[in-house]
């Protein structure tokens, strides 16, 4: 990164166009005969290293030689009828460099399915690790080696010349780097052949979108509405039989107000296609911050944390009321401001309580996750599903792309038509919603009933 005037070259972007020569052998002519007329086209590199011609064994490299060198290189595969009609798919392209004289050397015209011959030879080098790749990256370091513009140690010498019949796992890593190392070569005008392929490539073949959709599952446990609703009838009545007075009970309406939400949450989730949907990652965050929260403030137990959560709440509704009471007219159609007024003047008789707990944010739910010992459970949905909420570029790309399974689009990504189906978020809320009716019952005991039902009801 710190040597000025190096260029940055993509394998995929930049070199595949380049090498594709080689590529359409391999697929065209099988492994062997490719890597035979590899070996004589680097021998003309080093007759034309004799008479002090160099060159480089990519299209644009051919091109730049002088004409008559360039036509003893192509002379290769013009006396191979077999290596013309492989190669026959550069004549597809109109910025093809040195076009004539890959016209004369090939002596043929291109045909509508060469196209689909490009496609399988594009597709077998895309990973520029895979043994085809390779092999062409091999036919070039080759090319430059006998043509005398790379000096390496007569024993890696040795080992290149004897390629593939030689310890591969040390070779191929070596043939990889030293052909990296040309892209590097501050000297080398960028040729405009690569972006000109891709560009004809994608004007001239169809996308072909290939969607990735989850694993299909045998059905988990879930749950269903039925279910749900009675765990919420239960809920209330366990409240209404715990409540002793009408004072004001932050902890008793904190554990039965946070169960019956989360309860809602689900609710939600279990009504068609929500549980696969973008909201039902959003939803399956709800009730993890609201497990993580609760399962707190009961490890705690402390009458203070119960007001502070409380209060917490409170001014949140007092600082919305009074960012939007300047709005006048224009506050949200989705937010009734006398509601968060009334909110946040409900507890009013708490600005006489002494509080001393510290923040109570958001930002500290991995550290009370630790206190109260369930930074598993935090570890195992925040991140991911962080990525929804905050419509991170992993979740959109998950949400809204696919990948375009034409080899000679780059594996470039398409918008969908419709928002991809996500996996199913039940299960999990199912989960963390009994973790949580078990902190209900720790905080008010029995309390038995669950959402969870086993797979086969
Ligand atoms: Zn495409």
């Amino acid at each position: 990164m710190q040597i000025p005037g190096l260029a940055q070259t993509s394998w995929l972007d930049d070199r595949v166009p380049e090498m594709l020569w080689a590529a359409l052998l391999i697929a065209g002519l099988g492994r062997e005969r490719a890597l035979e007329l590899f070996r004589i086209v680097a021998v003309e590199a080093r007759k034309l290293a004799a008479r002090e011609v160099h060159g480089d064994a990519t299209l644009s490299g051919f091109a730049e030689l002088p004409d008559d060198a360039r036509e003893q290189v192509l002379h290769v595969f013009q006396e191979r009828t077999s290596a013309q009609r492989a190669l026959r798919p550069l004549l597809l392209f109109d910025a093809l460099p040195s076009r004539d004289t890959w016209v004369r050397a090939l002596a043929c015209d291109p045909l509508p399915e060469d196209w689909s011959l490009l496609a399988d030879a594009v597709l077998s080098v895309l990973d520029h690790q895979s043994q085809e790749a390779t092999d062409c990256r091999w036919a070039r370091v080759m090319f430059t080696l006998l043509g005398g513009r790379l000096h390496i140690p007569a024993e890696m010498g040795e080992e290149f010349l004897r390629y593939p019949d030689v310890d591969l796992r040390k070779v191929r890593p070596s043939v990889r780097a030293l052909e990296g190392s040309f892209a590097l070569m501050p000297d080398e005008a960028k040729s405009p052949w690569p972006v000109q392929f891709w560009a004809q490539c994608y004007r001239d073949t169809r996308c072909a979108p290939l969607s990735i959709a989850p694993p299909a599952r045998a059905p988990l446990a879930g749950t269903s509405t039925n279910q749900a609703a009675v765990v919420r009838s239960e809920l209330v009545a366990h409240s209404v039989a715990t409540r002793s007075s009408t004072t004001v009970d932050a902890r008793h309406e904190a554990v039965f107000g946070i169960a019956a939400y989360v309860l809602s949450v689900l609710d939600d989730l279990l009504r068609i296609s929500n549980s696969t949907s973008v909201l039902g990652r959003t939803g399956l965050r709800s009730i993890l911050e609201a497990y993580l929260t609760l399962k707190y403030l009961v490890h705690k137990d402390e009458p203070e944390l119960w007001l502070a959560y409380r209060n917490y709440g409170s001014g949140q509704a007092k600082l919305a009321f009074l960012k939007l009471d300047e709005l006048e007219g224009e506050a949200p159609i989705s937010i009734n401001v006398q509601t968060l007024e009334r909110l946040a003047n409900e507890d009013r008789w708490m600005e006489f309580v002494p509080i001393n707990v510290g923040h109570w944010e958001k930002s500290n739910l991995r550290q009370m996750s630790e206190a109260a010992g369930v930074k598993g459970e935090y570890d195992r949905f925040y991140d991911w599903t962080s990525a929804f909420v905050h419509a991170n570029w992993a979740a959109v790309r998950n949400a809204e792309y696919d990948v375009c399974a034409n080899p000679l689009h780059r594996l470039h990504r398409i918008l969908r038509s419709e928002t991809r189906a996500q996996e199913d978020v039940v299960p999990d809320a199912c989960r963390l919603t009994d973790l949580l009716l078990s902190v209900v019952e720790q905080a008010y005991p029995g309390f038995s009933v669950r959402v969870s039902l086993p797979p086969s009801v």
